[in-house]
């Protein structure tokens, strides 16, 4: 399958889209987990976007571009791809619109996941990430902590909370998010592939995106 997951930050993008992932092996590509990667190593780009992350403001959109039109174009995006976090900006909408239509892709469905501000609050602030790149394996204090406090089940390194996950990153990022992410659901209603789903579990959504595909 071939999607947009649409949704604020905290709306479970990352958790559907591993859900999706292990139902037919569409890669899951999360801009967020990519830029973490290269803050991490400490390349050129990582170097270039390290502070906007921090403060939670977008990284600008030539740098994401640059970073999509490789990775759309790897092997593995063959079998099918789920955006999580990309596009985030109507130019970034745009490009991806010329883009595909360059690479000769066409897409399912873009898919908005609808979650109250008060949900999204909670969720962002009690969530934890493994520091390692190559895992980012996401936790929840309340709901799904590691078994092991601070330690990822997965790979053994430690799981922390996130410096963009501060109550102050957080809302710049929420606002951020209403600001220069929003306006993209008229962009996409538009083109006729939208669809919004209300998001109370992640297992809701996914069986909805099923439906919606005829799954
Ligand atoms: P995320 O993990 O998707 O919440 O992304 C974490 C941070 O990475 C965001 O707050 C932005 O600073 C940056 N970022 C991720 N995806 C994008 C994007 N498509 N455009 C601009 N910045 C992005």
């Amino acid at each position: 399958m071939k999607l947009i997951l649409l949704g604020a930050p905290g709306a479970g993008k990352g958790t559907v889209a591993k859900l999706l992932s292990a139902i037919d092996g569409s890669v899951q590509i999360s801009t967020g987990d990519i830029l973490r990667g290269e803050v991490q190593a400490g390349s050129d780009l990582g170097r270039q976007a390290e502070e906007y992350m921090k403060k939670g403001d977008l990284v600008p959109d030539s740098l994401i571009m640059g970073i999509m039109e490789k990775r759309l174009q790897a092997p593995d995006c063959a079998k099918g791809f789920l955006l999580d976090g990309f596009p985030r900006t109507i130019p970034q909408a745009r490009a991806l619109k010329e883009l595909m239509a360059r690479l000769d892709i066409t897409l399912d469905m873009v898919v908005n996941i609808d979650v109250s501000r008060d949900v999204l609050l909670d969720r962002l602030t009690t969530r934890r990430t493994c520091v390692n790149p190559a895992c980012q394996a996401i936790y929840n204090i309340k709901s799904n902590p590691p078994q092991k406090d601070g330690i990822c089940n997965k790979c053994g390194s430690p799981v922390v909370q996130r410096d963009d996950e501060t109550a102050e990153a957080i809302n710049h990022r929420l606002e951020t998010y209403n600001q220069k992410t929003a306006p993209l659901i008229g962009f996409y209603q538009e083109d006729g592939m939208f669809h919004n789903i209300t998001g109370a579990t992640s297992d809701i959504v996914v069986n909805a995106i099923k439906s919606e595909l005829g799954m």
